[in-house]
């Protein structure tokens, strides 16, 4: 097989020194450029899942869900970097955890969650029940850009949040930059 030029071809091919365009590659146009590029946009993903339990309604709806009811929340936070750390992480897990959890279990878990015009806001803060009430109408959707803006403001480098308010409806939010 030394002299079998395919896999010569094949061989020369796949030792290529790593960002460099192949003979196969190169043309029209830089490929030099063209992998720098890509390598700029490049970057690491992680992704960390926490959950919490959350009551809420929503105002002017007209299904089941304007009745006062609950969900059992996953939430995926993602965070992206474009270089590792000297231990090869892009953002360690564990931080990621105690910078969010304990804000969710303090401020959104076992909580009603409601939009502030609804009623019940005041009925439940005079019986001393947990409750926080948004501008917003308290979707998955806006719940999971509550949760992107409380991660981005504590310096995490998120960049997008996923809500599972059921194990088949999931809602996220994400920033273009
Ligand atoms: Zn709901």
């Amino acid at each position: 097989m030394e002299g079998d030029p395919l896999s010569s071809t094949l061989r020369s091919a796949r030792h290529a020194p790593l960002g460099l365009p192949t003979p196969l590659a190169s043309g029209r146009g830089s490929g030099t450029s063209r992998t720098r590029r890509a390598r700029q946009r490049a970057s690491f993903q992680v992704t960390r899942v926490l959950r919490f339990c959350y009551g809420h309604r929503l105002l002017h709806y007209p299904g089941k869900c304007r009745h006062l009811h609950g969900h059992n929340a996953r939430v995926e936070i993602e965070l992206s970097s474009k270089k590792l750390n000297r231990l090869g992480m892009a953002v360690d897990f564990e931080k990621i955890k105690q910078k969010i959890q304990a804000w969710l279990d303090a401020e959104l878990d076992h909580t009603m969650i409601l939009h502030e015009k609804d009623p019940w806001v005041k009925i439940l803060r005079a019986q001393n029940e947990p409750c926080l009430a948004l501008k917003t109408n308290p979707t998955a959707e806006n719940l999971a850009k509550l949760i992107y803006d409380y991660a981005r403001g504590r310096g995490l480098p998120v960049t997008e949040v996923r809500l599972w308010e059921t194990p088949h409806s999931r809602a996220s939010y994400r920033r273009n930059e």
